[in-house]
């Protein structure tokens, strides 16, 4: 009879920085660690570890210092990246930053025998905020096993049933803090869904998982496109998260800078700008009318209070200037096609009070169905900014 080789583990010793911190993942990784992963993967509790330097490469571990806090285990021709979480854990971002490099080796790899795991170390900091359960949910969407979620977190991490699980989770869970948001989630039509995600610094860790579990979720027939709400310059999400999209293939990524929005900006006088979507989600929510509380995606729009050809003849201020009013979240509001066509007709106003009124000369039946399907008859203080106030009052000028 053939002998079975023991559990082999194979890890990168260096830490990102391990020479300016001192901290290498040998002293994270104690035996009582890896025993115990060994045992939950493989049933063994005799096993092997190397330990690598930067310069080691192979088939599943690049060049350089250990990205994604990942170690290998082979066992039976079966190749399981352990990615483990930091030891303390402190700002939001920082503990599950590394997840997304460690899914992107892993997913990249040309290996079909290959499983995902994820180990929490966590001894100081709270490993369970909101932001961190949303992670750990769309990680084990994705795939990933968790190895000791019960024992650290007291739960099982449960995965997203749908994209719309995904909406309404995060839905329920905004409070005040959607502001905070990396990425927003729309629906343009029946199989349409939209991302707009923030793709510089620490945002690009919640924009690429929310794309990964879409990606697993999506039915065969939808499409998805995700708006990267880049700063500044062009800067996209990093090449290899940009390179498991292209394999999954069914997202489609489009780059939104600033001077490709001053373009469109120039040659149009409605601005289909992703930039502007993302900020009005960030300063109003989830899509619904602010006329009627239509809250059915493919029906509700970003509606300018300063239109964008009014925003064009503005006397001498920058293009810069100019499409920063065109995008601002302060200039406009959700609003149905419906009430989209009423507002920019003029039909409906919006006094500098926040209530709602209709133009005068009216027909009475007219009248009887705008009443009628404009149940709002009075803005929330959160839409009337000072900002938003003064979109207002330049408008109300302009067709006064
Ligand atoms: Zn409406």
């Amino acid at each position: 009879m053939k002998n079975k080789s023991s559990p082999k583990f194979v890890i990168k010793k260096n830490l990102q920085k391990s020479v300016q911190t001192g901290i290498y993942f040998t002293d994270q990784l104690t035996q009582e660690i890896l025993r115990d992963v060994c045992y939950k993967i493989t049933g063994q509790n005799v096993f092997e570890t190397v330990f690598v330097e930067n310069d080691y490469f192979d088939q599943h571990l690049q060049k350089g210092y250990n990205k994604g806090r990942l170690a290998i285990l082979y066992y039976n021709g079966t190749a399981n990246y352990v990615s483990f979480s930091e030891k303390e854990i402190g700002g939001r971002n920082s503990s599950v930053q590394s997840v997304p490099t460690a899914y992107n080796m892993f997913y990249i790899n040309e290996d079909m025998d290959k499983h995902i795991y994820y180990y929490f170390l966590n001894e100081v900091g709270n490993a369970d905020t909101d932001y961190q359960m949303l992670i750990y949910r769309l990680m084990k969407t994705v795939g990933f096993n968790f190895l000791n979620d019960l024992q650290s977190l007291g739960i099982s991490i449960l995965p997203f049933n749908s994209i719309e699980d995904i909406i309404h989770t995060r839905r329920a869970n905004a409070g005040r803090n959607q502001s905070n948001n990396s990425t927003y989630i729309s629906k343009s039509s029946i199989n349409n869904y939209e991302i707009y995600g923030k793709t510089y610094g620490a945002n690009k860790y919640e924009t690429s998982m929310i794309c990964y579990a879409l990606s697993h979720l999506a039915a065969k027939n939808q499409i998805l496109t995700l708006y990267e709400v880049c700063e500044r310059d062009l800067e996209e999400l990093p090449q290899s998260s940009l390179d498991v999209l292209q394999k999954m293939n069914n997202i489609l990524v489009v780059p939104t800078d600033l001077s490709l929005e001053k373009k469109v900006f120039e040659e149009n006088n409605s601005l289909r700008s992703p930039r502007y979507i993302f900020n009005l989600y960030a300063k109003l929510g989830n899509k619904r009318c602010a006329f009627c509380n239509c809250e059915i995606p493919e029906l509700v729009q970003g509606a300018h209070v300063l239109p964008v050809a009014a925003i064009k003849n503005l006397p001498a201020i920058s293009i810069e200037e100019r499409v920063k009013k065109a995008t601002d979240g302060d200039n406009g509001i959700w609003l149905c096609e419906n009430h989209h066509k009423m507002f920019d007709e003029g039909i409906l106003i919006i006094n500098l009070d926040g209530s709602v009124g209709h133009c005068g000369g009216m027909e009475e039946q007219n009248i009887a169905f705008v009443n009628e399907v404009t149940v709002v008859k009075q803005l929330p203080p959160s839409i009337l900014t000072p900002e938003f106030i003064k979109y207002l009052d330049m408008r109300n000028r302009l067709v006064g």
